[in-house]
């Protein structure tokens, strides 16, 4: 059989939920995808902590825009990640900034913001984690560019060790407030300095 993902829809949006196609279980009582639909419809009444999501970044959220040198070719890549002002978890509820790493789901909006604008940020795998998730690539020679050595060994692009380091980053405010659901890891320490030292900038689309 296979798994049914139930949803948690307000009592004033079952019409739209309806609407959206999400059937009713009469036994659960409680609102479900069908099989073959577009769970991204969905997105919004799937609960927090029982679908692909581990965890909400809470809001400010932020784009991390940072340099690193291909270790194959050489060149210098753009390589982006995330950051919040907190993040609340199965395990954690921290209200300090937290950058995060391995990110293995993206809420839709934010899967179609890096497509189009970050098209060497994609879903791969890794063998160092032996998992799928979203790893910078050299725009130069395509060139795996992991989380690990970016965020952890000192050269790395998103472990800066100077308040010029930081500077030399971008930070983009790219939603003021609420949350952002993610399948990632948090990563707490760096990222207090990063924002300290930051120029944050607001996104425009
Ligand atoms: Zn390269």
């Amino acid at each position: 059989m296979p798994e049914i993902t139930f949803l948690e829809v307000p009592f004033n949006e079952k019409s739209e939920a309806k609407s959206r196609g999400a059937k009713w279980h009469a036994e659960k009582r409680k609102w479900f995808i069908p099989e073959d639909a577009d769970k991204t419809k969905f997105e919004k009444w799937i609960p927090e902590y029982e679908s692909e999501f581990t965890l909400r970044a809470i809001a400010p959220f932020y784009l991390i825009v940072a340099t690193e040198i291909c270790y194959k070719c050489s060149n210098p890549s753009k390589v982006i990640t995330f950051g919040a002002a907190g993040c609340e978890g199965e395990d954690e509820n921290e209200s300090v900034p937290v950058k995060f790493e391995y990110i293995a789901v993206l809420p839709y909006r934010l899967k179609n913001f890096v497509e189009t604008n970050y098209p060497k940020y994609y879903l791969d795998w890794s063998n160092t984690t032996e998992s799928f998730y979203y790893i910078n690539h050299c725009e130069h020679c395509g060139t795996v560019l992991g989380d690990f050595f970016m965020h952890h060994e000192p050269d790395g692009a998103f472990f800066p060790q100077s308040p010029e380091d930081v500077k030399e980053m971008e930070v983009i405010e790219l939603k003021g407030d609420g949350f952002v659901k993610l399948n990632a890891e948090p990563s707490w320490g760096i990222m207090g300095f990063i924002m300290e030292c930051a120029t944050v900038e607001k996104y425009q689309p």
